[in-house]
């Protein structure tokens, strides 16, 4: 497994119950996985808490080997160092690419290869120009972000995260700011670096892309209340939760 997360509790001052209230999920290595769920179930918490950005009080998070525990759980220095560890482990997209205005794709892909692993330039270029033609993106290397379609810009801010060799890439809702055409180019993408290795997990409300994914997890008030293959769960789904949800979003497609 490379992303394993048991009994997960996180609650936020104030809040009359748990946003995670026991989260579990295992993800076996190099598979795509889509976490769905209502506005409010979870999904963004989860996503922060396994980047190391938000704590969480019990349970654990293991990255590839490294593992995280609560904070009632470790002490502040173990678990520094654990989320600093993890994080050397893990790569996150965003909805809104986020990529470097005055940087070329090529560039915006060498730079914390550079900069942060201490690569060679020839190396962190070597590896850029590779993952960006992966990604079809090779007559686009020297344009900058302006110059790029949407789905071209989230194609290479998958590079630029995949730069990192990451074992586990989380992408938050990666297709939202996306028109239909362009939120293929993106499943596609994905789908391409399936067959390398990398685990990828897919915070996301597009039924598109949770059609085309190979497992999903529906999470409902911070517990995960069913998965599988989205052909099981997408189209005879056993909770009564999930079914409103699906629901809800054909009426929207
Ligand atoms: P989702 O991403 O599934 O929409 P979130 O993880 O963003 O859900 O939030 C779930 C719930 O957690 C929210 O409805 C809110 O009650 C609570 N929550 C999230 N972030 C905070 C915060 N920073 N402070 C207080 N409560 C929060």
């Amino acid at each position: 497994m490379t992303l394993v997360v048991k009994d997960l509790v996180r609650q936020y001052a104030g809040n009359p119950r748990p946003t995670l209230d026991g989260m579990s999920f295992d993800l076996p290595a190099g598979t795509l996985t889509a976490l769905l769920g209502r506005s409010g179930a979870g999904k963004s918490t989860m996503l922060r808490c396994v980047m190391g950005l938000e704590s969480f009080e019990t349970g654990t998070i293991d990255v590839d080997g490294v593992i995280v525990r609560g904070t009632k759980e470790s002490a502040p220095a173990e678990r520094k160092k654990a989320i600093a560890e993890s994080r050397l482990r893990l790569g996150l997209v965003f909805q809104s690419f986020e990529l470097f205005p005055h940087l070329t794709a090529l560039e915006n892909c060498v730079l914390a290869p550079m900069t942060a692993k201490k690569e060679t330039r020839s190396v962190a270029e070597k590896r850029a120009r590779e993952l960006l033609c992966q990604l079809g993106l090779e007559p686009r290397l020297d344009a900058f972000p302006e110059q790029l379609s949407g789905g071209q810009k989230q194609r290479v801010a998958i590079a630029r995260a995949l730069a990192m060799e990451p074992r586990v890439l989380l992408y938050d809702e990666p297709t939202s700011a996306l028109d239909p055409s362009m939120k293929n180019e993106v499943l596609q993408s994905l789908k391409r670096i399936d067959a390398t290795g990398v685990t990828q997990v897919v915070v996301t409300h597009d039924l598109q892309l949770a059609r085309g994914v190979e497992h999903v997890c529906i999470l409902d008030h911070g517990v995960v209340i069913e998965s599988g293959p989205p052909d099981t769960v997408l189209k005879s789904p056993v909770h009564e939760s999930t079914r409103t949800l699906l629901a809800s979003w054909l009426e929207h497609e």
